[in-house]
């Protein structure tokens, strides 16, 4: 059985003997969905009540020193199971899924979460987890458990980005750089780096360049925003990385009718926008979403330039 395989398994397994994860994975089968036409592609707004721990988990340094980590093997609850991988990671149900089939890959250490020397690790997985999209959340951009180096699985075909990928209308390639295709998404409201290549060390090349010109937009952050998507098909990779200038939009810190409790990460960059709460599900408006990507992504031009760069 491929690991793909074990993990369909094990989600199903979950959700059979576990109360809390069969009812969020049944409540997602009635899960509230709008989209947003914007001429070349859609954006998917989902309305999900459970993903509120997640958006606002507070993770600045004190309140995650004052919380016991959910990642860590100690405090996992008895009847969460896990597949291991490698020496380093265990893979596990995620309890509030956003897709059918959620995984958290985490570390088995408490270790504080990282790209730059964990990017092959996500490679890797693009390729084990096959029928899966990878998902990088950085420690300030939609990670709630910014200590513990985690990835995300989700099955793939779910998000609008994977198909946008095949539209020249959408994507186009800019630049080859050491035999890796670099491409960018002029009108795609968000600014958005692409690399695919079939051979992983040329991958890591390109993308430690790309994050050492981010370096210089880092300001007291642990490491440049981000988050990044990876995918592996017909022995090549595909990776979108989506720098990032802010963690939340101003939106997230209004109250009453301003307010839309929207913390993105790598799955909003990807197209479907996650909403907690109804009233902002039903509120949220394509100039809204326009909005938030305009304050916490580069514009496509600066992304631009920064592939120009490299
Ligand atoms: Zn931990």
């Amino acid at each position: 059985m491929d690991l793909s395989e074990k993990a369909k398994e094990l989600v199903q397994k979950q959700i059979g003997e576990w109360d809390l994860v069969g009812r969020n994975y049944e409540g997602l089968r009635n899960v509230k969905v709008k989209t947003f036409d914007f001429g070349d592609f859609n954006i998917d707004i989902q309305y999900n009540p459970e993903r509120i721990v997640s958006s606002v988990a507070k993770v600045d340094d004190q309140s995650i020193e004052d919380r016991s980590c959910f990642l860590c093997r100690v405090n996992l609850p008895s009847v969460q199971r896990w597949i291991p991988y490698g020496i380093d990671y265990v893979i596990l149900v995620n309890p509030f899924p956003i897709f059918p089939e959620h995984l958290t890959i985490a570390n088995v250490n408490h270790t504080n979460q990282r790209i730059f020397d964990n990017f092959e690790t996500m490679l890797d997985l693009a390729v084990n987890l096959s029928k899966y999209v990878i998902y990088y959340n950085g420690p300030k951009c939609g990670a709630s458990a910014p200590d513990h180096l985690h990835f995300q699985a989700g099955y793939k075909g779910f998000i609008p980005i994977e198909h946008d990928f095949s539209s020249e209308i959408c994507c186009r390639e800019v630049r080859t750089i050491d035999g890796v295709k670099v491409s960018h998404w002029p009108e795609y409201q968000r600014g958005i780096i692409t690399l695919t290549s079939n051979n992983k060390s040329d991958l890591i090349a390109v993308f430690n360049k790309i994050y050492h010109q981010l370096l210089v937009t880092k300001h007291d952050e642990p490491e440049p925003m981000m988050n990044i998507i990876a995918s592996f098909d017909r022995k090549s990779w595909t990776v979108h990385i989506f720098p990032r200038t802010e963690h939340r939009p101003r939106q997230f810190f209004e109250s009453g009718e301003n307010q839309i409790v929207l913390s993105p990460a790598s799955v909003d960059m990807g197209g479907l926008l996650v909403t907690p709460r109804e009233e902002d599900f039903l509120k949220i408006t394509e100039e809204d979403v326009i909005d938030i990507f305009e304050q916490v992504c580069f514009d496509t031009q600066s992304v631009l330039n920064l592939i120009n760069k490299l």
